[in-house]
């Protein structure tokens, strides 16, 4: 059986009863970021051993974890945090599992899009997950050119280092929106702005985007 488990996105305390119990039972836990996932066994008291599969291993280690599945061995596949697939590589391993016949299931729990769409305050109806715009300039102006007519709620992740630049290109080419901003969902510093793309600007122009970042946008208020 192949476990798909949601982890946290911060807080170690979101987690389920189910995801601890599959975690510990397991052969083997495939984790995106091994360090990270450790820090959630340790807290557990899960000993169950961890090996690494990441965006630049997923095709070779893709194909031993199918291996070891097929020989019956029960593995879980969790990612650096929230729900494996999102904008993370599982998505490679879980259609390879699939094509293979191999009897998966999934332990649901934290996503960083579900958490900052609930709190957003923006309409949560209808909604599309663009995840992150390409880093290069043209590429994602072109990709918000193309979103300037979406009715329903958009959703964006962003890394640190290219907010600014992410939010500058909204503003243009959006008309200035309204962007709700959560930052550090569950963290300590957990922070929800909800102001024009321009303000959000400035505010990162005074003090250093640090931390984990969703944005949200609805064009048709
Ligand atoms: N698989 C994850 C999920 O289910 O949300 C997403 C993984 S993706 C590589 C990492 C991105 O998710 C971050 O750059 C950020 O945009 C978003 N993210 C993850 N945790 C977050 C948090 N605690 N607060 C805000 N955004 C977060």
């Amino acid at each position: 059986m192949f476990y798909i488990v949601s982890t946290p996105i911060g807080n170690l305390k979101d987690i389920t009863i189910r995801a601890l119990e599959v975690l510990k039972e397991v052969d083997l836990i495939a984790a995106e970021d091994t360090r990270q996932t450790r820090k959630l066994t340790q807290h557990y008291g899960i000993n169950t051993p961890l090996t690494s599969y990441f965006e630049h291993n997923k095709v070779k280690k893709g194909d031993f974890l199918l291996s070891l599945l097929k020989q019956g061995q029960k593995i879980a596949l969790v990612s650096d945090a929230g729900t494996p697939g999102i904008s993370d590589p599982g998505y490679h391993i879980i259609n390879l599992a699939i094509q293979n016949n191999i009897p998966i299931t999934a332990i649901p729990g934290p996503t960083a899009l579900i958490t900052a769409l609930s709190l957003s305050g923006m309409p949560t109806h209808k909604f599309i997950f663009e995840g992150f715009l390409s880093p290069k300039q043209a590429a994602r102006r072109k990709r918000l050119q193309e979103l300037s007519g979406e009715q329903r709620t958009i959703i964006l992740y962003e890394s640190p280092h290219r907010i600014k630049k992410c939010l500058h290109d909204i503003s243009e080419i959006l008309n200035d929106p309204l962007v709700v901003c959560a930052r550090e969902l569950t963290k300590k510093f957990e922070e929800i702005k909800r102001e024009k793309a321009s303000a959000l600007i400035e505010h990162f122009s005074k003090t250093l985007p640090r931390g984990e970042f969703v944005l949200i946008l609805n064009l048709c208020p």
